[in-house]
């Protein structure tokens, strides 16, 4: 039930560029956290078609499409009721610089 109509294209900042991505409002409200900045690691995972274009600080560029995205599942046990579900990565296609990593919990 994605309508497009529904996604808006918003700046989502990473600690080494940023990227504009096509996000719903229950998406937004989420990882906003409250701030008007929207940050990368706190979207987790976008599908690649969501992305419109990103910038990388270190090739001072930008670029159409999406960033790479790198991750591994490693259910890594941190604590009695917490396990590492997922951990990636958003990186430049052009020279892996790392845009944004991003840390999924089961809660
Ligand atoms: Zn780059």
């Amino acid at each position: 039930m994605n309508r497009n109509e529904d996604l808006e294209e918003k700046k989502l900042l990473g600690s080494g560029g940023h990227a504009f991505a096509k996000l719903t409002e229950q998406e937004e409200v989420k990882a906003s956290l409250g701030v008007p900045q929207i940050f990368l690691s706190n979207v987790g995972r976008l599908s690649e078609d969501r992305f419109t274009k990103y910038h990388c600080n270190k090739c001072a560029k930008e670029y159409s499409g999406s960033p790479a995205i790198s991750y591994e599942n490693p259910n890594e046990q941190l604590g009695e009721n917490v396990m590492l579900i997922e951990k990636g990565d958003y990186i430049c296609r052009k020279c892996n610089n790392i845009l944004a990593i991003y840390r999924k919990f089961n809660k």
